[in-house]
């Protein structure tokens, strides 16, 4: 059996190993046996189940694989520790990752695909298009291994990496559904964030999946025109409609909602625009991270200066709304989310 024929089994829930080990004639309890080695011990090979009779061992070896991430380059910051990775996928593709030191623990952000087809235009994801969807046991293996590298539990999860990860739906709720079960990675939901451009239907869906994660929608602009502007998507769900997607989000999780606001000189941060936002989350409970945006090699957008940021901050303020300018990890490693995949192909002839 070849190596892509094998069974990634990371990627699969406790469930469906169960159904899987039935079907193969094992006993249904050996799937939780391995599913601990995997998600609870980290186990890299089935030669590690040791509690497992050699011959599903060795059965487990010819028909599936554990599939692995390699590091093809990590940068540290030298300021706060933060450190991003270049992971290569098995079939040679590369990703982005980030692991950021906070005072409660370690935060990891990753990608949901290997770029992204969303257009937004200060993206540096987007510029090469959506290769393709990661699994659920690649999104897992990104958060292994860069605690394997760290050494310490990860205990926080955002999913702001390259990609869309409501354009990839079912394989991020089997990754929350793994990354979440107390048999398995044991994180709590709460713990960790989704991040949308706004794809509607999904978001809808996602609130009925009994996952009671943080979900965060890049908002970038105060009115669906404005919005238009930055963010193509904006075409097929119109602002009206991913916001009434987000109040009922709330309603039905009861999780607070985030808003990414990325502030883009000259576009999104004037007086009007503070009162337009204002006005357009009026009510709601959020909570608005406003982001300077980051400078992208392909892109000319720049971002306001502190005073321009801290005058928009204050006028949210003002309005009684919960707002952080976002504090910049790894300045020194600087790269928007993308840019250092992207440098690294452009290095090697792509
Ligand atoms: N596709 C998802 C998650 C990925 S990006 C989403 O749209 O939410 C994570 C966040 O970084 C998003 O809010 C995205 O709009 C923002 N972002 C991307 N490039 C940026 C840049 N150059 N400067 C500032 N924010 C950026």
């Amino acid at each position: 059996m070849s190596d892509a024929d094998r069974i990634p089994v990371l990627s699969l829930t406790l469930g469906e190993l169960e159904q899987w080990m039935e079907q193969t004639g094992q006993k249904k309890f050996r799937a939780r046996q391995i599913y601990e080695w995997l998600h609870v011990r980290h186990a890299r090979s089935f030669d590690e189940m040791t509690n497992l009779p050699k011959a599903l061992r060795e059965e487990l070896a010819a028909k599936c694989r554990i599939p692995a991430l390699d590091a093809v380059e990590v940068l540290t910051s030298q300021t706060d520790g933060t450190q991003k990775f270049l992971f290569a996928l098995e079939d040679g593709n590369v990703i982005e990752s980030v692991l950021m030191r906070y005072h409660y623990g370690l935060s990891a952000c990753i990608s949901s695909q290997v770029g992204c087809r969303m257009g937004c235009r200060f993206c540096a994801s987007t510029i090469g298009g959506c290769i393709r969807n990661l699994s659920a046991g690649e999104m897992i293996g990104q958060v292994r291994k860069m605690a394997e590298i760290a050494g310490e539990r990860i205990g926080h999860v955002v999913i702001m990496g390259s990609g869309e990860p409501l354009d990839n739906y079912e394989n991020l709720v089997r990754f929350l559904r793994i990354m979440g079960d107390p048999d398995g990675e044991r994180l709590s939901l709460r713990d960790i964030t989704v991040s949308t451009c706004g794809i509607v239907p999904n978001i809808r869906r996602l609130a009925g999946e009994d996952l009671p994660v943080t979900l965060a929608l890049s908002l970038h602009a105060p009115s669906q025109e404005k919005r238009l502007r930055l963010m193509p998507i904006a075409k097929k769900y119109p602002l009206a409609d991913v916001m009434d997607a987000m109040r009922d989000y709330y309603e039905r999780t009861g999780r607070r909602i985030t808003f990414e606001y990325s502030c883009v000189e000259g576009e999104n941060t004037s007086p009007q625009d503070a009162q337009m936002l204002a006005d357009l989350v009026q009510g709601m409970n959020c909570h608005i991270n406003l982001i300077p945006v980051n400078p992208v090699t392909e892109r000319s957008y720049a971002r306001p200066d502190r005073q321009g940021m801290e005058a928009f901050r204050r006028k949210l303020e003002k309005r009684g709304i919960s707002v952080t300018i976002r504090r910049e990890m790894g300045r020194d490693i600087n790269g928007a989310c993308g840019q250092l995949r992207r440098s690294y192909l452009n290095s090697s002839g792509d």
